[in-house]
């Protein structure tokens, strides 16, 4: 008998071992009450800190909440960069990245990612009057952008002989160009837009040239958790069924949403 209640005892732990280690990031994130964002912290308009509150604010931050709202836990942020954002995810440091990140395929090998939740492309800022047009002037003159970026690929494949300089963030990009160390900042146009609104002479800076990348943002999710990448997909269809997609977006970027653009929808 005494046998039996021991082989009984340790099958049961064994089953419940296995249910334990296989329990989703949904269970996880119900059970801890809060859902880890990874987000920028210094991206103007997507993930930055407001100068009055000293919160952290934003379109990214804003999606985060609504997915923590749907799960029915608080919303908790980490600052992550482009370079760490990825290893920070597979490490479980945090649940989700909400993060200006391109959904890219070889991305794809270490996570996964939602639907596309917001759509845009790379382009150049440079000084006013620069006589910088696109990615053809930049032979030979310094750009900066940022590491682990798609930026910083994207600006190499277009133009070769431009020489890349890469910083950890944007602000430091863009610093960079008013110290006349560099004569453009690349990465997508929304980061862009967000840098020369957010200085103090924004009519200084110009967002230049066609657009020479796709940047579909994808928030990113643990590798092979389907009911937790269901869930995000399902809570963003909902964002945008229930306007308030539409509404944050125009909050952030400060116009409608262009005509012609929505997000993946799914019937329900
Ligand atoms: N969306 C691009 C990327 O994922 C550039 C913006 C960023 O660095 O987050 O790399």
């Amino acid at each position: 008998m005494k046998r039996l209640i021991i082989v009984l005892a340790l099958v049961l732990s064994f089953v419940f071992g296995i249910a334990a280690a296989n329990a989703g990031k949904i269970e996880d994130v119900k059970a801890k009450g809060v859902l880890v964002c990874g987000v920028k912290d210094s991206v103007n308009l997507f993930g930055f800190v407001d100068a009055d509150t000293k919160e952290l604010v934003g379109f990214d931050i804003d999606v985060c909440k609504y997915i923590a709202g749907k799960l029915g836990v608080k919303p908790e942020f980490k600052v992550v960069t482009s370079k760490n954002r990825i290893p920070m995810l597979v490490q479980g440091s945090v649940d989700l990245l909400a993060a200006t990140m391109t959904h890219k395929f070889s991305r794809d090998e270490q996570i996964d990612f939602s639907i596309t939740y917001f759509m845009d492309g790379q382009k150049l800022l440079v000084e006013k009057g620069s006589g910088i047009m696109s990615t053809d002037d930049l032979a030979n003159k310094k750009v900066g952008t940022v590491k682990g970026s798609t930026s910083e690929k994207n600006i190499i494949a277009a133009q070769p002989a431009a020489q890349v300089i890469s910083y950890d963030e944007y602000p430091q990009a863009f610093m960079a160009l008013k110290q006349g160390k560099v004569k453009a900042v690349t990465t997508d146009s929304g980061i862009l837009a967000g840098l020369k609104a957010g200085d103090d002479n924004p009519d200084n800076w110009e967002i230049v040239g066609a657009f020479f990348s796709s940047e579909p943002y994808g928030l990113g999710v643990p590798q092979d958790d389907s009911a937790f990448r269901d869930f995000v997909n399902k809570s963003l269809n909902e964002m945008w069924l229930d306007g308030t997609y539409q509404q944050l977006f125009k909050k952030w970027m400060g116009y409608d949403l262009p005509a012609g653009w929505q997000i993946e929808l799914w019937p329900m």
